[in-house]
């Protein structure tokens, strides 16, 4: 097909948009592709419109290969489902939530297990009727805490969620893996380099989940991997614990006055000066107490202390994540002041009478929970609960006991990888779809029972997977575009050719009308730049827009030459009018 320029809904920017802090954002607005109407909101103008549909096309081809079948859910949706699964509460300020003109609670939804899940349950009851895979690509709602980006992270986005709906274990394992194989076939489709990673379930639940990231210095998403195959979003990184040791060997407490010192490195630098010992002390050997509040989703708080080594420090998304869907803020000068025991800069799980503070069988009752690598025998040096001193020798099993294992420490550039396969690399992604295994816990909340072929009544076991389709334009520009504009892959492009008709001569416009005719009956897809516009107007706005291919007709038409450019490499030839139509297909077919 042919589309001329001067007729498109289209307008190049030559700003870039205020908020603009990624190059899809940047690009795809002034290339006109897009068009913000509230924060998280956009419009999808014509352009970008046919990219998107040309993604949503690939998702579509490749969900329907796998043996999913389409169907179409409303966005708008009633209160009851997700209360009966505590969503309605857990989504916390995410949730779109609205009451209808007779006061009912009303969702606009982020996602769709619920409605899914009772629509199986509405019509099946067998397990003849399994292996089920629906799927749909829909309008998804998120009062994000920090759109951002463009559609890359909106508050209005589209997504394709599938829900695979199985008798048993192993059938989900199979729907799994059939979701992991298609997804491999769609970001292969779509040219983006991604990795697969290991992931946290989060609110969702369940169990094995994997997402699919695109490899994307500008990506909020944090990923590890290691020269052995280890590859995990640094939420999901999981630490080895150390062996235990024999508390007999570790040395006894020791309180010393350390004035002042309510820092690690104060600490540190003290014991070095007042107490060196064989080696000087450093910020590994200590252990490191921090206070933070939790919020859960139903408004009630629990304090809670982390203790990790001291040259770590918690990071906050993995801290997030552990805690999804309560929240967590560092204690605040109000919080500390209703917890007198716990003094800034001094806390620990003993006092200097070695009688326990935190964990199990403490004084305080306040939860204690423990990094991974402070296991049973290893000892610290820790606060005493007194302002200016500190407890040495403070043993893990003899002297205290954590309320458990909390894995938040920061996770760093060569820390070993869990599996023992080399040293961590952290790289970023932006996230791209996401695969859960849910298991039995939405089909259990909604009572989803078929009967199996012994005729007794059984749970249905259920998997959930999402494709972010409008992050995947964002994150395909992201990866593409360059200095000069958007620079689509031909399988994407709105238009495979772009013909600039440059010059005041009527041959020009007429013959770039002729090859574009030629080229679509070659099936190629032309957009023609028809303006009354300025040669350089004209090139800008090619390299702006972003089709692969562009054709110049111009002054060479006077010598029977045109130039047929590849805009993603630069590289630029002259051919004879004749030969034009030959060179396009030669890029187009590449
Ligand atoms: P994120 O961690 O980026 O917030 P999520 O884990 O909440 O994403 P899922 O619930 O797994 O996302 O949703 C499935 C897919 O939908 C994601 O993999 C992502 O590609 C896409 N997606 C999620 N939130 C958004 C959003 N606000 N805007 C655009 N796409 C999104
Ligand atoms: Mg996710």
């Amino acid at each position: 097909m042919i589309e001329k320029l001067s007729h498109l809904f289209v307008r190049t920017l030559r700003d870039d948009p205020v908020d603009a802090e990624v190059p899809s954002h940047r690009w795809l607005v002034r290339a006109g592709y897009i068009r913000r109407v509230a924060p998280g909101i956009y419009s999808w103008l014509p352009l970008g419109l046919k990219v998107l549909h040309k993604v949503e096309a690939i998702v579509r081809e490749e969900m329907l290969a796998m043996g999913g079948q389409e169907v179409h859910f409303p966005a708008l949706l009633p209160r009851e489902p997700y209360e009966a699964t505590n969503r309605w509460t857990d989504y916390g300020a995410n949730l779109f939530r609205l009451k209808d003109r007779r006061g009912n609670d009303m969702l606009l939804g982020p996602t769709h297990e619920e409605i899914f899940t009772l629509t199986v349950k509405d019509l099946y009851n067998s397990y003849k009727d399994l292996p089920l895979t629906l799927f749909q690509i829909q309008t998804k709602y998120r009062d994000e805490a920090r759109p951002r980006a463009g559609v890359l992270r909106g508050r209005e986005f589209v997504m394709k969620d599938s829900y695979s709906f199985d008798i048993d274990d192993a059938g989900l394992d199979a729907s799994y893996q059939a979701h992991r194989d298609a997804y491999v076939r769609i970001f292969d489709r779509l040219g983006l380099d991604y990795v697969i990673v290991a992931a946290m379930a989060g609110a969702m639940g369940g169990s094995a989940s994997e997402e699919f990231l695109a490899v994307a210095p500008n990506g909020e998403d944090t990923f590890v991997r290691s020269p052995g195959g280890y590859a995990a979003n640094v939420e999901a990184v999981r630490i080895a614990a150390p062996d235990p040791l024999s508390p007999d060997d570790a040395p006894e407490m020791r309180v010393v006055d350390t004035p002042g010192a309510s820092s690690i490195s104060a600490v540190v630098d003290l014991l070095n000066s007042s107490h060196p010992g064989a080696e000087p002390w450093s910020a590994g050997q200590m252990l490191k107490n921090l206070a933070f509040l939790v919020t859960h989703p139903d408004g009630t708080t629990e304090p809670l202390i982390v203790g990790l080594p001291g040259d770590r420090d918690v990071d906050a998304k993995r801290l997030e994540a552990a805690f999804e869907p309560s929240t967590v803020a560092p204690f605040t000068a109000e919080d500390f002041e209703k917890h007198p025991a716990l003094k800034v800069g001094f806390i620990g799980p003993v006092d200097a009478s070695g009688q326990a503070v935190l964990g199990e069988d403490s004084i305080s009752g306040i939860r204690y929970v423990l990094d991974p690598r402070i296991v049973e025998g290893t000892h610290w040096v820790t606060g005493a609960n007194v302002v200016d001193q500190h407890v040495t020798g403070v043993t893990v099993g003899r002297d205290f006991t954590g309320d458990g294992v909390l894995d938040v420490a920061d996770v760093r550039d060569g820390d070993p990888a869990p599996d023992g396969s080399g040293p961590l690399q952290l790289e970023r992604g932006i996230e791209l779809g996401h695969i859960f295994q849910l298991g039995r816990r939405y089909a259990e909340a909604l009572g989803l029972k078929v009967l199996d072929s012994n005729g007794k009544l059984v749970t249905v076991t259920m998997g959930s997977y999402g494709v972010g389709v409008s992050r995947a334009v964002a994150a395909v520009a992201e990866a593409t575009s360059d200095d000069k504009g958007l620079c689509w892959p031909l399988e994407l492009a709105p238009y495979q050719v772009q013909i600039l008709a440059t010059g005041k001569d009527a041959t020009v416009f007429e013959e770039a009308d002729r090859l574009a005719g030629e080229l679509s009956e070659h099936g190629l897809d032309v957009l023609v730049d028809d303006r009354k516009a300025s040669p350089g107007v004209k090139f800008a706005d090619g390299e702006i827009l972003g089709m692969p291919i562009i054709v110049v007709v111009g002054r060479g038409l006077a010598e029977g030459t045109v130039e047929v450019r590849n805009r993603a490499t630069g590289e630029r030839s002259e051919v004879a009018v004749a030969e034009a139509v030959t060179a396009v297909l030669e890029l187009a077919r590449a």
